[in-house]
Formats: C-alpha cells, structure tokens, sequence
C-alpha cells in the first residue's frame, strides 16, 4: 500500500524483511500526496504490476511518460487480490479522493486509516474487528501550535481534513478501539509536530484506561516496523 519511499528504498526495506520486490502482485494508492506516490511511477515501471487507484486519484499522478496497468475503483468499494479481499473507505483530507484500506485474509482483518482529519462513522464502521490496525496519530496539538509552520499550515493540519492528532487517535481508542485486537500500531508521526514517546504516553494512557494491555507500536519514518505474524 502506497509508495511514498524511493524505489531502491522500497526494494531495499522489502529485502531487508526477505521478500522479493517482483513477487509483489499489486500497488494500492490511498493519495496522491508525495509523501504516499513520490516512489510510485518507478516502482510500478519497474515492477510491472497493476496499480490499484481511486479513478478521480489517477489523473493526479505523473506517471513520468509510462502507462502502468490501472486498476481505478470508485472509493468506497470493494477489491480483490489473489486470496485478500480488500475494502476501500473514503477519508476526510484535503486530497482529490483519499481512502484507506481494510485487508481480510485467512481470518485476520489489518485496518490501514492515516491522513484522515477526523474520524468519521464509515471509518469507525469498516476498522471494527481489525486484529491489527495501523492509526495515524499525526501530531501533539500543543506542539502543532508552537512548532515551525506556517499558521495557515498549523491550520490545514488541525482541520477537519487535515492530520489525525494524538488526542484524536486517544479518542478513537477510548470510544472504539477493538478489544479483541492483537496490536495497534501508531503511524504517520510528524517529524517536527511530535515525538513518538508523546505519541506512545497519550495512546497507553487510553488503553490503560480501558483496561486493555493491547501491544502499541510507534511506527517511525527511517526504519521498518517488525513483521506481524498471525
Ligand atoms: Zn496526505
Ligand atoms: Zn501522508
């Protein structure tokens, strides 16, 4: 899902876990934001494999001369891939068509929702049962606030189609989180906005007070996760 690292970073981290770039089957794209496509045009050249995107996303792309196989799909509905079956979920972010993604395979559900400014009802509805659910929790409000961007960014972050906060994602675990999942993972962290120990402290404090003692993990930016096994 999404390919916002270079192509030689994909195939190097994809490696680095023992799996095969060219054993890939497919590319799913949530938005068109860089930080989601900026390795997409070439790893998709140089794979071969179709790229499943919103129809309203594709056009947003510069395919850098190359015509991947497209596989558009109207947000919202539903995809198959090999043995995963794969639901798409509108999101609110100020992208043209931004979703997230639910994969089902062998029993186990992986919930995928970052980028989102808020979370909406038909979010909350296709992450339930997730055995694992990776969450943006994009930024400390406090340090949003105080931090080095622009106040029309600070503004497009916070808003209802920007960044998922700490206490948004601290929210969601108080009001919805599974408790049947295996692990949560949080995702998207800012670099400049947050600080994944923040991150950690404000989403254990939620779980805790739910009484749950759910694996949390801080995904970062220059490393891998570890590899979730079910
Ligand atoms: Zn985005
Ligand atoms: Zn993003």
């Amino acid at each position: 899902m999404d390919a916002g690292l270079s192509l030689r970073e994909t195939c190097r981290r994809l490696a680095s876990i023992g799996e095969d770039p060219a054993r890939l089957d497919a590319i799913l794209i949530t938005h068109e934001h860089s930080d989601h496509v900026a390795g997409l045009a070439r790893l998709a050249k140089k794979l071969d494999i179709p790229v499943y995107i919103s129809r309203l996303t594709a056009p947003a792309i510069d395919w850098l001369g190359h015509s991947p196989k497209l596989e558009r799909f109207q947000a919202g509905a539903a995809l198959a891939i090999g043995d995963i079956e794969i639901d798409s979920f509108t999101i609110p972010h100020d992208a043209i068509d931004p979703v997230g993604f639910c994969f089902r395979a062998q029993g186990v559900k992986f919930g995928l929702a970052t980028d989102l400014g808020y979370v909406t009802d038909s979010i909350r509805f296709h992450l339930r049962g997730a055995h694992l659910l990776l969450l943006e929790s994009n930024h400390d409000l406090d340090m949003l606030k105080v931090g080095p961007y622009p106040w029309s960014v600070k503004q497009r972050v916070m808003s209802r189609v920007g960044h998922l906060s700490n206490e948004g994602a601290s929210d969601f675990i108080l009001q919805d989180f599974e408790r049947g999942a295996v692990a949560l993972i949080l995702g998207h962290l800012s670099e400049h906005n947050n600080h994944p120990e923040i991150a950690r402290t404000s989403a254990s404090r939620a779980l805790e007070s739910r009484g749950l003692d759910t694996r949390l993990v801080i995904a970062q930016q220059k490393q891998p996760t570890e590899v979730f096994e079910f």
